[in-house]
C-alpha cells in the first residue's frame, strides 16, 4: 500500500503542491487548510463545504492521523508527558505544562540527538533522524485535541536549529493568522548554540531564542557540551547580540544548569555576569534533574539561591525556573523515547 500524505505539517503552499499531485485544485487545498488548522479536524468526513468527491479523494490519499499515544504520564505538578509512536515505529516524547496563567506544550525536533550533552538524558540516545514537520506539528495537535495551548518551547528531545526546514514550516503554520495564529512571544526556540545561517533565518520569525550555555568559560562548557568544541562561549554570545537586534525580540534567555562542584561557584557566577553584561538577557537557572546512570549530580537549593543573589547584584535578569514533571522524568533534559 502507498504511504499516505502526512497533512498536518504542511504550510498551504506546500498543501496546494501535494494536492495537484493527487489531481485536486488549489482551491481544494484552500477550502481544506482552515479545516486542518483552525477547527483541528481529524477526519475529512467533517469538511462540510469539502466537495463529496475530494473528500474521497482525500481519505485514499492522505492522513490527519495523531500519532499513537503509547503512555501517558502524570506528575504530582499537572505535568503529562506522552511517549508517541510515529508512522516508522520510532518513538518521541512531548511534554505538556499546565500553569496558573498558561499551558505551555514541550515539543520535539528530533528522534535522539547527536549533541551529547553531558547533562541529557536524551543526549544518551544515538541520534536515529530528524521528525517531519507533520511530525512536529503533530505533538501540537496531540495536546491541542485535549486542552487549550497558550505557549510552545522547541526544547523537547533534539537539537530544532539542526532541523531548520522542518522546524521552519511547523513555525510557518503555528505563527500565521490563518493557521494556529500564536504570537510570536508565546514561542520558544532553545538550542545548545548551532551558530550558522539557521540562527539567522529564525530570526525573521521573530520568535524568543533560549541558548543553553550552562557554563562560565570555555574549558567548562567543553567539558559538557561537546558543540562547544565548535561554536565556543564567544562565538554563541555574538550570535546571541545579533539575533535580539534581528528577531526585535526584548531579550535572549539562558539556560543555565547548576551543577555540583561543575559550574556552581561564587568565582562561576560572577564569570557569567560579566559574560553577559550588555546583552539583553535572561537567565534561567534550573535545578538539574537526574536520570538513570547520570554522573552528574545537582547544586543544593542554598547554592542556587547564592549564585541568583550574585547575579542580581551585577544587575543580570535572572530566576530560578521551577522544575515541572521531574517525578516522571519529564522536565529538562530527562526526555527519551523509551518507556523507563
Ligand atoms: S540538551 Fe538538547 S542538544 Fe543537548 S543532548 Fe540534550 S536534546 Fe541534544
Amino acid at each position: 500500500m502507498q504511504q499516505k500524505i502526512e497533512l498536518l505539517g504542511l504550510p498551504l503552499d506546500k498543501l496546494k503542491v501535494a494536492f495537484e499531485k493527487i489531481g485536486l485544485t488549489s482551491l481544494d487545498a484552500k477550502r481544506v487548510f482552515p479545516w486542518i488548522h483552525v477547527k483541528c479536524a481529524d477526519s475529512f468526513e467533517v469538511m462540510s463545504d469539502v466537495p463529496l468527491k475530494v473528500r474521497e479523494i482525500l481519505k485514499e490519499a492522505c492522513s490527519l492521523a495523531r500519532p499513537k499515544c503509547i503512555a501517558l504520564q502524570k506528575s504530582s505538578d499537572g505535568t503529562q508527558k506522552a511517549l508517541l509512536e510515529l508512522s516508522d515505529g520510532n518513538r518521541v516524547e512531548t511534554v505538556f505544562i499546565p500553569e496558573e496563567t498558561r499551558n505551555t506544550v514541550c515539543v520535539s525536533s528530533q528522534v535522539g540527538c547527536a549533541m551529547g550533552c553531558k547533562f541529557c538524558h536524551t543526549g544518551t540516545q544515538s541520534f536515529t533522524r530528524n521528525l517531519t514537520s507533520s511530525e512536529i506539528m503533530a505533538q501540537i495537535f496531540f495536546w491541542k485535541d485535549k486542552f487549550s495551548i497558550t505557549n510552545l518551547v522547541f526544547m523537547g528531545m533534539g537539537e530544532p536549529l539542526l532541523n531548520f526546514d522542518n522546524l521552519s514550516d511547523a513555525l510557518n503554520l503555528l505563527l500565521s493568522e490563518k493557521a494556529h495564529n500564536f504570537s510570536r512571544n508565546k514561542i520558544t526556540v532553545s538550542t545548545c548554540g548551532i551558530i550558522d545561517n539557521a540562527i539567522e533565518n529564525l530570526a525573521s520569525f521573530g520568535v524568543k531564542l533560549a541558548i543553553s550555555l550552562h557554563a562560565p568559560n570555555d574549558v567548562i562548557r567543553n567539558s559538557i557540551m561537546p558543540i562547544n568544541r565548535k561554536y565556543n562561549i564567544s562565538v554563541v554570545l555574538k550570535a546571541a547580540k545579533n539575533y535580539q537586534i534581528q528577531s526585535n525580540t526584548t531579550h535572549v534567555t539562558f539556560e543555565y544548569l547548576l551543577l555540583k562542584n561543575v559550574n556552581d561557584s561564587d568565582e562561576n557566577a560572577r564569570e557569567l555576569a560579566a559574560l553577559l553584561r550588555g546583552i539583553p538577557s535572561k537567565v534561567n537557572l534550573i535545578t538539574f534533574n537526574s536520570w538513570p546512570n547520570s554522573e552528574l549530580q545537582g547544586s543544593s537549593k542554598e547554592v542556587a539561591h547564592r549564585f541568583l543573589r550574585i547575579l542580581l547584584s551585577k544587575n543580570i535578569r535572572a530566576i530560578i525556573r521551577k522544575s515541572r514533571g521531574d517525578d516522571i522524568l519529564a522536565a529538562c533534559g530527562q526526555l527519551k523515547s523509551k518507556i523507563l
